[in-house]
């Protein structure tokens, strides 16, 4: 038995353990000093009630002989999927049934899609940008070369900013990004997708946090450009934008225009999946029906209320950032020059805020912090306040 070598190199993160020890010693020693947490990356609002009724009523049925269900369909239930089709609808977005498949998250989907490509692929991702996309292709052994995203393109790299002259054959692109909170618009996607084309490459898109948009001028989905069901892929997840992350499910869009790439993925959910969960397809459903998109929606202006106390305190502060409008995110450059670990070091020195440092999210990322909508109302005003304490 020889062991995945490309396992060796990976590299260790220790981007969240050495942020826990540090606000710990912090607390340990400052026992009286209330730290605020402005570096949750995960969703803090309850499921929403249409979603938990339709989750109780699904569990009674699974409880009656009548209505009990055993494996479904690996791609999902046609209920959820019509769902699913319906929401696309709304951003004039046409899917086939058979292009859409529910899955138990995007993270999964994200690495697992990967079974379909050739190691020798080459593949562009972004910098900064969530870090799964870099560590799945390093298990597999892919040769990586970066889109280069910095305060010039305000955090939303082009085809100008690729590194090298290596042509790529697949494209990461996550809108609305994390961490930067930056949002392509029409114009910026049809580039890439053009470019994808002249290439013969394909893009992953991670839409992620597309409902954080509310412009409507600005792509939800790839979709929407034009050609772009001949060179993408489409990965979401109810996780942010449901409050899935504990629930877990998601879906992913291959479209027919792609050829093979769609009876292959089908091929490759039915061999190793055996689909989500009845109960949670049907609390998935509940998010797309009319009551579930409001209730939704309190949750998601929550959060863009906070995001929109961030982004004034920058301003007032003078502090240059992008994000926090269609975003949980706010990516920010760390005043006087600082690096992203002596900026968090100050902050919790002389603030009691925690977020989190720009250089765990790549090269670029070094100098620049994120901080996260995701806290209580309370807590993000008393944390504004101590900035303009320090900064304004
Ligand atoms: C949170 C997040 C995901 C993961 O979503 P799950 O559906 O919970 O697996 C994927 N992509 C990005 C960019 C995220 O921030």
């Amino acid at each position: 038995m020889n062991l995945n070598k490309n396992y060796e190199n990976l590299e260790q993160s220790y981007l969240f353990s050495t942020i826990n020890r540090k606000v710990r010693e912090f607390v340990a020693n400052n026992p009286d000093k209330k730290v605020i947490r402005l570096g949750i990356g995960d969703v803090t609002k309850p499921l929403c009630k249409s979603v938990v009724d339709a989750m109780h009523k699904a569990v009674d049925e699974m409880g009656v002989q009548e209505s009990f269900r055993g494996y479904g369909p690996e791609q999902g239930y046609d209920f959820l999927r019509q769902a699913v089709q319906g929401y696309y609808k709304k951003y004039n977005v046409s899917l086939d049934l058979d292009e859409i498949f529910i899955s138990d998250g995007a993270k999964s989907d994200l690495g697992n899609i990967l079974d379909l490509f050739d190691k020798d692929n080459v593949v562009l991702i972004p910098d900064p940008v969530y870090p799964a996309y870099v560590d799945t292709n390093i298990m597999d052994g892919r040769k990586i070369v970066f889109a280069h995203g910095n305060a010039e393109n305000n955090f939303l790299p082009g085809v100008n900013d690729i590194e090298s002259e290596v042509k790529p054959d697949i494209i990461y692109i996550c809108s609305p990004n994390n961490p930067t909170g930056a949002v392509y618009n029409k114009e910026q996607l049809k580039s890439w997708v053009d470019y994808a084309k002249r290439n013969d490459a394909l893009i992953l898109f991670d839409s992620a946090y597309e409902s954080f948009i509310s412009n409507p001028e600005l792509p939800h989905s790839i979709f929407e450009i034009d050609g772009a069901k001949t060179c993408a892929v489409e990965i979401c997840s109810l996780s942010k934008t449901a409050g899935f992350t504990g629930t877990r499910c998601g879906y992913t869009i291959v479209p027919q225009e792609l050829g093979k790439l769609n009876k292959m993925w089908l091929r490759r959910q039915t061999t190793k999946y055996n689909g989500v969960p009845y109960i949670v397809q049907r609390g998935a459903e509940a998010v797309f029906t009319k009551e579930g998109m409001e209730e939704i929606a309190e949750n998601l202006n929550y959060y863009k209320e906070n995001a929109k106390i961030i982004s004034q305190t920058m301003q007032e502060c003078g502090i240059w950032f992008v994000g926090g409008e269609y975003s949980p995110y706010i990516w920010l450059k760390c005043p006087n020059n600082m690096s992203s670990w002596e900026f968090f070091d100050y902050l919790l020195e002389n603030a009691q805020v925690v977020g989190t440092p720009g250089a765990g999210f790549g090269k670029n990322g070094e100098g620049y912090f994120r901080l996260t909508s995701f806290g209580s109302r309370e807590n993000t005003i008393e944390a504004m306040e101590r900035f303009k304490k320090l900064f304004k």
